[in-house]
């Protein structure tokens, strides 16, 4: 029966001459991501509205769930049109409306009415008492309140009239594309997608690295990160992955410097090495899973070693969750199932048994030196032979 979508977004921090950007990158993340709908779809702005119509048939649980993925939407309401064919007929069409949405009619409502065309025979005041009565009149276990009212059944009188009460939440946030740029570090594990989702949460368009070190880490668990990053980019928007071979910058490590700053060392270079191609790439900053103490390279001291190496902001958006905080939300925005295969990621191999976790950054660079020989050319040959995938 509904066969549009009025769009509703937050209005903080787009005033003025921002508004216009952030609606047109709203309407292009809805467009994105209503293409993948089945059925075709008209989205258009007007008077300060976003309509989302669907042209013919069209899955309507599947749409609602594609508009769930968008942020900058704050909520979504389905909407009927009418055509307007005199007063009667649309108080049957509001009369219709609540018997088709609200089975149980026991509830208190009001009308709220809007005229964008003057030219109706009626105030939105005289349609409001009348619909009311229309709809007193069709069932009597219906009450009127106007101050704290269960429906409020709001009608549009425009070129067409427009009827609709319910809002689905959105997911909030800004639309991907009003906040720049940034390199998310993304690994096969439950962490990092749920960084890159949060990021971009607040508009920011996302691109990953992902570090891959065959044949200790199997073509599977590359093929996993790249299904993560598709669910990634069902919120983002399309997601260059860039794949970074490790193997030799790791099994260099492995050789010239102590086993228990292992990790810590090879994330450095995770880092240096993102960061380049962040800065090739316009990105504004690193994105990582990273959450205070959740394993040795993520204590403070760890943390501190980690991040000396970059000149970009690293944003850290877990970092003061709970492992259980970030499964509810792997769950949520779809990525846990995939997080949880048993594929060998790159730092299982290479991880020590007693991982130093106050590491000295002072005595972390002298180790690095170990590497001189060879690391710049190590790097160069990674970045030369990255293989670029376009989500
Ligand atoms: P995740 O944090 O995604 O669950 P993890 O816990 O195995 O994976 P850690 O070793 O804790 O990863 O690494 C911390 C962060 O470093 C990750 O969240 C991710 O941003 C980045 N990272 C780790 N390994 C890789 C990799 N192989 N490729 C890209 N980024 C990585
Ligand atoms: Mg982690």
């Amino acid at each position: 029966m509904f066969t549009a979508f009025l769009i509703k977004y937050a209005e903080i921090g787009v005033k003025g001459k921002n508004r216009h950007l952030f609606e047109d990158a709203l309407v292009h993340q809805i467009k994105f991501a209503m293409k993948k709908c089945e059925g075709k779809f008209l989205i258009s702005k007007s008077q300060g509205r976003i309509h989302v119509e669907a042209q013919g048939e069209f899955d309507y649980d599947e749409a609602v769930a594609r508009l769930k993925t968008v942020f900058g939407i704050s909520g979504f309401s389905p909407v009927i049109y009418a055509e307007d064919e005199g007063f009667e007929k649309l108080c049957d069409t509001v009369v219709g409306y609540v018997t088709d949405v609200y089975p149980d009619r026991d509830k208190t409502f009001k009308v709220h009415s809007r005229r964008a065309r003057k030219d109706y025979p009626k105030t939105s005041m005289e349609i409001n008492a009348d619909v009311g009565e229309a709809l007193l009149n069709a069932y009597p276990e219906m009450s009127v309140d106007v101050h704290e009212p269960e429906i409020v059944l709001n009608i549009e009188i425009r070129e067409k009239i427009y009827i609709y009460s319910e809002t689905i939440p959105g997911p909030g946030g800004m639309p991907v594309g009003t906040g720049g740029k940034a390199m998310l570090l993304l690994s096969g594990g439950i962490d990092s997608p749920v960084a890159g989702y949060m990021i971009a949460k607040r508009g920011v368009k996302i691109d990953a690295v992902y570090f891959h070190a065959p044949p200790y880490t199997s073509e599977r668990a590359k093929t996993k990160v790249m299904d993560l990053a598709k669910i990634v980019s069902n919120y983002t928007g399309p997601i260059w992955l860039h794949v970074i071979n490790f193997t030799d910058i790791q099994l260099y490590i492995h050789e010239k410097c102590p086993h228990e700053e292992l990790t810590i060392i090879m994330r450095r270079y995770m880092m240096r090495i993102a960061e380049q191609i962040a800065k090739e790439t316009d990105c504004l900053g690193l994105i990582t899973g990273e959450s205070i103490g959740q394993v040795a390279s993520q204590t403070m001291s760890s943390l501190v070693a980690t991040n000396e190496v970059c000149t970009l902001p690293v944003y850290r958006p877990l970092i003061g969750f709970d492992k259980q905080e970030i499964v509810e939300l792997a769950e949520k925005i779809g990525t846990f199932e995939t997080s949880i295969l048993p594929y060998e990621d790159c730092c299982t191999i290479f991880v020590a048994k007693h991982p130093v976790t106050k590491p000295s950054v002072n005595i972390i660079r002298r180790h690095e030196h170990n590497l001189d020989e060879q690391i710049e050319e190590l790097v160069k040959t990674a970045l030369e032979t990255k293989e670029l995938i376009i989500i």
